[in-house]
C-alpha cells in the first residue's frame, strides 16, 4: 500500500501507520475528552504535505482544526488501515428483538464510498466556507457552512446542551444566516422552520460535503436479517489488540463454565 494518499478535498500528503509512542495518545483520557485524541494522531501521522488542496496552512503545516470533517475521517481510515491492514473486525448485537445474537462482522475499509468535494463547494469553501440554499417551504436563502475540526471537538459539548433540542442546535450552528432575519432571532426562526425545510437543509449540507459513508449492511448468522448499522469507532478501531484481549477473556471465562 502507497503511504501517499489523497483525501476527499484533494489534500494529499504522505501518512505512516500508528506506532507503539502513539498508544499514549489514545490512552490519554484527559485528551480524548477535550477531542484532541483525533487531532494528536493525524499531526502525528501525517508525516508531509505534497499538495494542500483547499486549504491555505502555508509553511506551517497542517492545522487540523481547519481541515474538513471528512478529510480528517479519510486520513484516519487510511493511517488505520495503514497500520493493520484494510480488514477491520468489530462485535455487534443483532436488531432483531426476537434474535438478539451477538456476533462478529469483519469489513474492508476500503469499500467505504468515499464523496470528493465537488468543484462548486471547493470554490465555496475556499471563499470563505459559505454557501447557500433557498428553503422551499419559508421561502428565503440561508448561508452555511461546512464542519471542520474545530467544530469536531465543540460537538459533544454542544450535543450535551442542546439536550432535546439538539436539531435546532445544529441547524443554528451551521447555518450563518438567515436572509432578512438579524442573528439575535435566527435560533427563533431555525426552532420555527417546518420539518420539511430542516429536512431540505439536512440534504443540502451533506450534498455539499465531502467524506466517507460509514453506513454498513449487515446479515445476522444467527436469524440471517440484513441490517444497516454504523461502522463503530471505539478504542478496537486504532488498537484492535484490546478487542482481541477481551475475546480472549470471554472465551476463557466461558471454557470455565
Ligand atoms: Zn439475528
Amino acid at each position: 500500500m502507497s503511504n501517499v494518499i489523497t483525501c476527499p478535498s484533494g489534500l494529499t500528503g504522505r501518512i505512516r501507520g500508528l506506532k507503539v509512542k502513539e498508544e499514549r495518545i489514545l490512552a490519554d483520557r484527559k485528551l480524548a475528552k477535550s477531542g484532541g485524541q483525533l487531532d494528536a494522531l493525524l499531526a502525528a501521522c501525517w508525516e508531509e504535505t505534497l499538495d494542500p488542496g483547499p486549504y491555505a496552512f502555508g509553511d506551517a503545516g497542517v492545522d487540523w482544526g481547519a481541515v474538513l470533517q471528512g478529510d480528517r475521517f479519510y486520513a484516519l481510515l487510511q493511517i488505520r488501515a495503514l497500520t493493520y491492514g484494510p480488514e477491520y473486525a468489530f462485535a455487534l448485537g443483532c436488531q432483531n428483538d426476537s434474535c438478539r445474537a451477538r456476533f462478529e462482522w469483519e469489513f474492508d475499509l476500503g469499500e467505504l464510498p468515499v464523496r470528493r468535494l465537488s468543484e462548486e463547494s471547493r470554490a465555496a469553501f475556499v471563499a470563505a466556507n459559505r454557501f447557500e440554499a433557498t428553503l422551499p417551504d419559508a421561502g428565503v436563502r440561508v448561508w452555511f457552512r461546512l464542519f471542520t475540526g474545530a467544530d469536531e471537538r465543540r460537538l459533544p459539548q454542544l450535543r450535551r446542551s442542546a439536550g432535546d433540542r439538539i436539531l435546532s442546535a445544529m441547524l443554528a450552528w451551521r447555518v450563518l444566516e438567515v436572509e432578512g432575519v438579524p442573528e439575535k432571532d435566527k435560533r427563533g426562526f431555525l426552532e420555527d422552520l417546518s420539518l420539511r425545510d430542516a429536512d431540505f437543509l439536512v440534504d443540502v449540507f451533506e450534498q455539499a460535503e465531502c467524506g466517507v459513508d460509514t453506513t454498513i449492511e449487515v446479515e445476522c448468522p444467527e436469524c440471517l436479517t440484513i441490517q444497516e448499522v454504523e461502522l463503530p469507532f471505539d478504542q478496537g478501531f486504532f488498537l484492535p489488540g484490546k478487542t482481541r484481549k477481551a475475546k480472549r477473556r470471554d472465551r476463557s471465562s466461558s471454557s470455565r463454565e
